[in-house]
């Protein structure tokens, strides 16, 4: 399973399907993306290889922000429906997880009474306790993924989309592998280097707690404690 994001300025279509083929080696049992720019929203799922995804993807699945996920079920069978990326109820955010969340029963129904969820995941529940959160506490995207991290229990390497605004991608990483990738005027995301070897050798390593907000040029990290964090790039030595 794994996962890998871009916000750049031109089409990150073709970057992410190739990070996805890079991770592959993890196993998988399906796959997906979510591409966006100001005028497109695009959201392609398909179970099975990576192929598949990319035969349903067509010249018109473009953006300058996109996640993609490989999926290896942990709750929810194999499908297209538990396929990642997960939308939430009313759109406003789009969810990419690698990890298992202990406590999703209970979130469910602590938040989410009278949700109609698509498929059975752990992680469609997290996306749709976020927008909850927004919804109930007039929440920013941000504000609200925040307040929902600290209600969660387990293993979480997550890459979220605020569908209003296609110019900031979020990530958070507790006890599963990500990593940020820096280019001059992108920056990706991946659960390893290989699936952004092809973009970059440069690379941040994220720890337990961190959260990152990622801009084409730009990018915010706090640690577990919620301090801003200056943390260097360092060189990987991994052919392309
Ligand atoms: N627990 C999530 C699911 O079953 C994520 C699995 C993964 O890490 O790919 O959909």
């Amino acid at each position: 399973c794994g996962i890998v994001g871009m916000i750049g300025n031109e089409n990150v279509s073709e970057v992410l399907l190739k990070g996805l083929e890079r991770l592959e080696y993890r196993g998988y049992d399906s796959a997906g993306v979510y591409v966006a720019n100001q005028n497109e929203r695009h959201l392609v799922k398909a179970q099975g290889p990576i192929k598949q995804l990319a035969e349903k993807m067509t010249s018109e699945t473009t953006g300058t922000l996109g996640i993609g996920h490989t999926r290896w079920a942990t709750h929810g069978i194999p499908s297209e429906e538990n396929a990642h990326p997960h939308v939430s109820q009313h759109g406003k955010v789009v969810l990419v997880h690698n990890g298992v969340i202990e406590n999703y029963r209970s979130l469910k129904e602590d938040y989410l009474a009278g949700y109609q969820l698509v498929g059975e995941t752990d992680t469609e529940v997290v996306a749709n306790v976020i927008e909850q959160r927004m919804e109930a506490e007039n929440l920013s995207v941000k504000e609200a993924f925040k307040q929902t991290l600290r209600l969660l229990q387990g293993s979480y390497a997550f890459a979220l989309i605020d569908t209003n605004d296609v110019d900031t991608l979020y990530v958070a990483k507790n006890k599963s592998p990500l990593l940020i990738g820096c280019g001059s005027d992108f920056h990706l995301v991946g659960s390893d280097a290989l699936a952004m070897i092809h973009q970059t050798n440069q690379f941040i390593e994220l720890f337990d707690g961190d959260f990152v907000t990622l801009t084409t040029n730009s990018m915010v990290l706090e640690d577990a404690a919620g301090n801003v964090i200056d943390r260097a790039p360092y060189t990987a030595e991994i052919d392309n």
